[in-house]
This record gives C-alpha cells, sequence and structure tokens, in this order.
C-alpha cells in the first residue's frame, strides 16, 4: 500500500485507509465488518477513521476490538461531536472514546464539524490532550476555508494537522480553494465517501460507463479507478467504508496501477470540477 507523509508532520500513513461509519448491525454484520478491518490491516490500509458519533459509539467498540493486540500498526482517528465540544466536553469526550477503543492515546483527534461552542474552546481542549499524551495530533472535519483559518489561528503551541472533508467524483468543490490551501500550508485532506457513500455512478449512465471503460483498459474496477484519481493529490488520503472482505481487498489493490494523462482528462470530463468557489459539501 503506497503510504504518504501525513501533511506537515513525520508520520507515513497508507494513501487508502478504512471508515467506519455504519459498520454496527446484527452479530453476523458486526462480525464480518470487524473481520474486514482487520483484512484492511493485514493488507496495509492502518488509516483508521472512527468517531464517537458512528452508532453510539459502537463502531469505537467494533473498532477496538479490530485493533485489539495490533494498536501500534495503526494510524488511529476519532472524532468529538460538536455537541459535545465545550473545553471540558472535549476532554471527557475523548476519554469515552479511549475506553470504547480499548487504548490509551489516539493518532489524530477531530471535531467532526463546526457547533455552537467556540472552536477556540474546542483547539484549546485539544491542545491539551495533547500535552496529557492522550491524542498525537489535532484535526478538524468539515471545515471550509474560514472556519478551518479559525481552528489554525486558535491553536496556540501545535499545528493542526488534518481537515476531513467529502471529496468524491460527484462533489469536487474542494479543489478550487481548500484543497490549494491546505497543500500550500501542509494539513492533509482526507476525504470521506470517496465512493458518495450510497451513489456510486451506475455503469449505465455516462459517467460510470467512463469509468467502467477506464477499468477495462487498466485491468482494474470502476471503484479502483476513483480511489486512485482522488489521490491523485500527494497531499490527499481517502478512507472507503468496506464491512466485505471483497471490496476491502479491491479498495486496497487500487494503486497497483497509474492513471494516464488522457484517463484523468475523461474523468474530468465526466466528472467536472467547479471553476468557481462553491461551499463545502457535507453528508
Ligand atoms: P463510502 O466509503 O463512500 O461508501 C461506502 C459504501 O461503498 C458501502 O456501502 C460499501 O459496501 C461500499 N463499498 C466499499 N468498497 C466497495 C467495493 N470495492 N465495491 C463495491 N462497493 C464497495 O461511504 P462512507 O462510509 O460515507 O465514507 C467513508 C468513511 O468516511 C466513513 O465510513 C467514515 O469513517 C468517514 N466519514 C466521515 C464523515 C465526516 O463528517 N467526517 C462523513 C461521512 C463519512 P460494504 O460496506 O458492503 O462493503
Amino acid at each position: 500500500m503506497t503510504k504518504r507523509k501525513f501533511g506537515w508532520t513525520d508520520v507515513e500513513v497508507p494513501a487508502i485507509g478504512q471508515g467506519t461509519w455504519m459498520i454496527e448491525g446484527s452479530q453476523a454484520q458486526e462480525q464480518r465488518a470487524v473481520a474486514a478491518l482487520r483484512l484492511g490491516l493485514d493488507l496495509g490500509m492502518t488509516h483508521i477513521d472512527t468517531a464517537e458519533m458512528y452508532g453510539n459509539g459502537r463502531a469505537e467498540e467494533l473498532t477496538g476490538e479490530a485493533i485489539a493486540s495490533r494498536r501500534n500498526d495503526v494510524f488511529l482517528v476519532s472524532k468529538v461531536l460538536p455537541y459535545n465540544a465545550s473545553y471540558d466536553g472535549t476532554l471527557r469526550a475523548c476519554e469515552r472514546s479511549l475506553k470504547r477503543l480499548g487504548t490509551d492515546s489516539l493518532d489524530l483527534y477531530l471535531l467532526h464539524w463546526s457547533g455552537r461552542h467556540p472552536i477556540r474552546e474546542t483547539m484549546r481542549a485539544m491542545e491539551t490532550l495533547v500535552q496529557r499524551g492522550c491524542i498525537r495530533f489535532i484535526g478538524v472535519s468539515n471545515l471550509d476555508l474560514e472556519e478551518l483559518k479559525e481552528a489554525q489561528r486558535a491553536l496556540r503551541h501545535e499545528r493542526l494537522a488534518c481537515n476531513q472533508v467529502l471529496y468524491h467524483l460527484g462533489d469536487r468543490g474542494i479543489e478550487y480553494r481548500l484543497l490549494p490551501y491546505c497543500a500550500e500550508q501542509r494539513i492533509a485532506v482526507v476525504a470521506y465517501s470517496p465512493f458518495g457513500h450510497s451513489s456510486f455512478p451506475s455503469p449505465a449512465g455516462r459517467g460510470g460507463g467512463v469509468l467502467a471503460a477506464i477499468a477495462r483498459k487498466q485491468g482494474g474496477t470502476a471503484r479502483q479507478v476513483v480511489l486512485n484519481f482522488l489521490t491523485r493529490h500527494p497531499g490527499v488520503f481517502t478512507i472507503p467504508k468496506a464491512s466485505r472482505e471483497e471490496h476491502v481487498l479491491e479498495n486496497s489493490r487500487s494503486l497497483d496501477w497509474e492513471l494516464s494523462a488522457e484517463d484523468l482528462k475523461a474523468i474530468d470530463r465526466a466528472f467536472p470540477s467547479p471553476d468557481h468557489e462553491v461551499p463545502l459539501g457535507m453528508l
């Protein structure tokens, strides 16, 4: 699995990691999801993204199960809900997440999206968590440019390591201003919902047809073409969620080959990037 420096940090993180939203369910579904996460770790997809929100903490518990005995192999990320993101609330939320995950520290802790608590309070709590050794790096999610700059300004001792944002072929808005800014500041961009969550382009449609044609030519699949395309920028990482082992295997092989300039042009034509500022998309 291709690894790259995570923003300004010295840590090498795989370009393709694993999401955990909606991995909870029946016992059989949960077992399958845990097995899929473990296979992903075996295949080098060691960036695991979770959140206190997912399944009301259940996704963190299942993630804890998947990473038990191999915590050191994992770049572990979780998020605090905006409702909990006061100074004290953030500290308490992190403690609960660590307990559910069965670990004593996170590699990265994110504000899930901005809410009613002033961001400077959340960032102050994040700095306390770094000082206490509970988290290694501080990040945010779903912050558009102005809010991102506010978060940066609020940090007094640490630097912002990442912004996790919606980025898929149907929503390329970040390419206009946010991604160039993050690249300049060496803030890692983590693309969530790379397959559009549940709206992957159908092979019967024009865009889906383009992906299928590229996949055939490259000997890959349409999903692999997408992951390859989204991570073409060296500052971008992605975290597809897959609770089936065959999907994990497929995703892990996405960067085994390169898209040609001609492929990139065909994708641009089928899924154009906006030529003006658009508000940051969010799921
Ligand atoms: P996604 O990764 O775009 O798509 C997940 C769907 O794609 C699942 O139904 C999965 O099926 C399917 N899939 C995965 N690999 C596949 C393959 N190779 N072939 C066919 N189908 C495949 O959606 P997402 O879960 O919304 O986003 C990914 C992660 O980003 C989340 O899990 C979460 O960790 C994070 N996220 C963050 C935010 C935020 O606000 N920060 C918001 C949304 C998501 P199976 O499960 O059946 O394998």
